[in-house]
């Protein structure tokens, strides 16, 4: 018997889509993991339900997806000794993190048969167990010299479909740099870059030429990581390439606008998406995406429904995923959250505006409730329900 998943009174629709942040509808259904059909519920057929779940009127999105972590195995990170900060990730609205390389583990290989191994594992460690039920895309190997085309095929052959930060390992010239990620490109491997200064010590800079030589899908932490390019090079990057545009948490908020109000300047705002780059030297932030939706939203005077976009859709789009998106056959990843209780606006989206966090009251993946009132957020006013 399939699996068919209702969720009723719905008050706000967020679609993840740029051109249409808000749908119509107060009802959603998916069957077997997957969103089936919305719209209002008195025109849909709403029986046989083996899940229903009453909104309460509170607002349904996409889940949040977190463009660039450094995990390393399971809930645990070695870089500030924490256990659950995967958890606490899902209870800030996230329901997928995408690794940018799992360069904490401790003893890391940077040979070239080690790196493939350690990349091939992490990416089935992760596939194979869900902390929480989050989703990790893992197994992000950092390239270093002396790799050739076939451990591309290799890597790819063996599922891996993501590179590491370019500029982590030895490679650290554009014109070597730019023929692994054509290798990796070649073999469908996606790949991102380390912009700016070094983040700890042992890193180096990245500067906006060899951003521009590499020509990596994503433009990695554009406002740095933590330290930001000069302002001619950010401005540069925006205008130069079509490149993914990520903003992380652990960046510096002034390139975050800087980025944010060039690309609105080039009507390009659907290349932007959102990270945090935890676990990192700033820790672990459970919530630094709705954080960033909010700063950005609130300081970058961007309606909350289109930040929210930067937040799933955009990154779905760039990423091509299968989740992030109000889509027919896309994966039923939510998040439900409410306006924060005493926070300023008169609803949801104008509180966000105000600089304001939403609360959260449910996290959904794949069709199966994963959390409730989130333990970490501000109580939202009206919390959703399983009803059965
Ligand atoms: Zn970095």
């Amino acid at each position: 018997m399939s699996k068919k998943l209702v969720i009723k009174n719905i008050g706000l629709l967020l679609s993840g889509k740029m051109e249409q942040p808000i749908l119509d509808g107060d009802c959603l259904i998916a069957e077997d993991g997957k969103i089936l059909l919305w719209g209002y519920e008195k025109d849909l057929d709403t029986e046989d339900a083996t899940t229903i779940v009453d909104a309460h009127g509170v607002t349904l999105a996409p889940g949040l997806i977190d463009s660039h972590i450094h995990p390393v195995v399971g809930d645990y990170t070695p870089r500030q000794q924490q256990l659950h900060w995967i958890d606490s990730t899902l209870h800030g609205g996230v329901t997928t993190l995408i690794s940018a390389g799992e360069v904490h583990m401790p003893g890391r290989p940077k040979d070239i048969v080690g790196l493939k191994a350690m990349a091939i594992a992490a990416q089935r460690w992760y596939e194979n167990f869900r902390p929480s039920g989050m989703k990790v895309l893992a197994g992000a190997p950092v390239i270093e010299h002396g790799m050739v085309e076939q451990d591309f095929k290799d890597l790819a052959d063996a599922g891996v479909t993501l590179l590491g930060e370019v500029g982590l390992g030895t490679v650290k010239d554009g014109k070597t740099a730019r023929q692994m990620v054509d290798w990796a490109r070649k073999y469908g491997i996606q790949s991102t870059i380390h912009t700016g200064g070094p983040s700890i010590p042992g890193s180096g800079l990245i500067d906006a030429d060899m951003v521009l030589e590499t020509g990596t899908d994503i433009i990695g932490h554009i406002n740095g990581g933590h330290t930001a390019l000069p302002d001619d090079q950010i401005t540069c990057l925006c205008e130069s390439c079509t490149a993914g545009l990520e903003i992380v948490h652990n960046g510096n908020e002034r390139a975050a606008l800087l980025t944010l109000n060039t690309a609105r300047e080039l009507k390009v705002m659907d290349r932007i998406i959102l990270g945090t780059d935890g676990p990192a030297g700033s820790g672990v932030q459970p919530l630094g995406i709705l954080r960033m939706v909010a700063m950005l939203s609130s300081l970058g005077d961007v309606p909350a429904e289109i930040a929210f976009c930067f937040a799933n859709g955009n990154t779905s789009r760039q990423r091509e995923l299968d989740t992030g998106l109000i889509e027919k056959g896309y994966c039923a990843d939510f998040v439900l959250m409410d306006q924060a209780q005493h926070a300023p606006g008169k609803d949801i989206l104008e509180s966000i505006q105000l600089g304001n966090l939403p609360g959260v009251g449910m996290t959904i993946i794949d069709g199966v409730v994963c959390s409730e009132r989130s333990r970490n957020t501000p109580p939202a006013t009206r919390l959703p329900e399983v009803l059965n």
